[in-house]
């Protein structure tokens, strides 16, 4: 593929991705998106970073998931980001779901971190700035913060979005009690809460404990992140930590000790389930998280566009019989 010359987006990409509703919103969002969170910063390969968003945005994938402190360094992804918009992507905005976030720590002081409206309000600018963006599509409280009061954080995003900076507001990791809450205020003050961004894998069910029903109940969307488990739910390190990968890199947050023979004998177990299902076990990861009702979408991340390829092919098998149900849970139980 030539990816330093003009880009021309493929004719037939809306062809095969599903597009699935957000909540209870007129907004659709692919069942794969692209999360900037790894391999976009400025230490990074920005022909690569190039390359995967060329390739998903062939695939349908139109939404691309990004936060003020993606890097390293912080704000490099929104840069790079902002770099490739405006060369490839710019005549595309109307096609394109642009997301960022506030939450944690950005910069240095009393102001650069968790969920003040002097924050948020700011660093959304900021973020805006290092894309070349007039607005992002969707705009995040990325944790909860147990300090500030509700009111202000959730006031700071629908002053955010009653003033053009951002089109619909979301949340993130916010636990089920606090999420309730923060849906009912936003929902009184007229900018209705339009989707939950938590991490879901295999490996991390918390969700289900009740932060899912209270989305289905509120109508909110659920975007789930490291559906991957951050590369643990693939063929990645079955035999070892190789060099390159995210276990291996000093700037990720995935450490080596993460990978235990555990989770390695889990992953070899489950590994043989997507292979009587016909899929990678990065694939049946994605479709794993996806064939649970109020998930709206996958939020994966990538090193290379290959990465993107496979997780937008699990969308060919999402359905699962109920025996590979079961044997998936005596796996986990184990
Ligand atoms: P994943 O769980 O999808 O992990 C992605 C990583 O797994 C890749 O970078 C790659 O790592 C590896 N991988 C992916 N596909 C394959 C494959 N087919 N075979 C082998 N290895 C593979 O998601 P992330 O943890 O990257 O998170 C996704 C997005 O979620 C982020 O970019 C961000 O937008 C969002 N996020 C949000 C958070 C929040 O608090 N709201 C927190 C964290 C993430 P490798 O380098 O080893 O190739």
């Amino acid at each position: 593929m030539n990816i330093s010359g003009q880009y021309s987006p493929a004719p037939d990409r809306y062809d095969s991705m599903t597009y699935k509703r957000c909540g209870r919103s007129g907004l659709m969002l692919p069942a794969v998106s692209l999360g900037l969170w790894h391999n976009f910063g400025g230490v990074d390969s920005l022909e690569n970073a190039r390359a995967m968003l060329r390739r998903a945005f062939d695939l349908g994938i139109t939404h691309f998931d990004l936060a003020n402190n993606y890097g390293p360094p912080y704000g490099s992804a929104e840069k790079t980001f902002g770099r490739l918009f405006a060369q490839d992507f710019a005549p595309l905005r109307d096609e394109l779901i642009i997301s960022s976030k506030a939450g944690w720590d950005m910069w240095p002081g009393p102001y650069g971190d968790w969920g003040s409206r002097k924050y948020l309000v700011a660093s959304l600018d900021q973020s805006l700035e290092r894309m070349g963006l007039d607005y992002v599509d969707i705009f995040y409280h990325h944790r909860p913060d147990p300090e500030t009061p509700l009111e202000e954080t959730i006031g700071a995003l629908d002053f955010i979005v009653r003033s053009g900076r951002a089109l619909y507001a979301g949340i993130s990791m916010y636990p089920p009690d606090f999420t309730r809450r923060a849906v009912e205020m936003l929902r009184s003050l007229g900018t209705p809460c339009l989707i939950h961004q938590p991490n879901y894998s295999l490996l991390d069910r918390w969700v289900e404990d009740g932060l899912l029903e209270v989305l289905t109940d509120e109508g909110v969307g659920c975007i789930v992140f490291s559906p991957l488990a951050q590369g643990l739910l693939t063929d990645r390190y079955l035999d070892g930590i190789p060099e390159g990968s995210r276990a291996a890199r000093d700037d990720s947050y995935l450490s080596r000790s993460q990978v235990t023979d555990g989770v390695v004998a889990t992953v070899r177990r489950l590994n043989d389930v997507a292979a009587a299902r016909g899929q990678t076990m990065a694939q049946m990861a994605v479709a794993w998280v996806l064939h649970q009702s109020g998930v709206t979408s996958a939020l994966i991340g990538a090193s290379r566009p290959g990465q993107v390829e496979e997780a937008v092919a699990a969308l060919d098998h999402l359905e699962f019989a109920a025996d590979e149900l079961e044997t998936i849970d005596a796996v986990l139980g184990d």
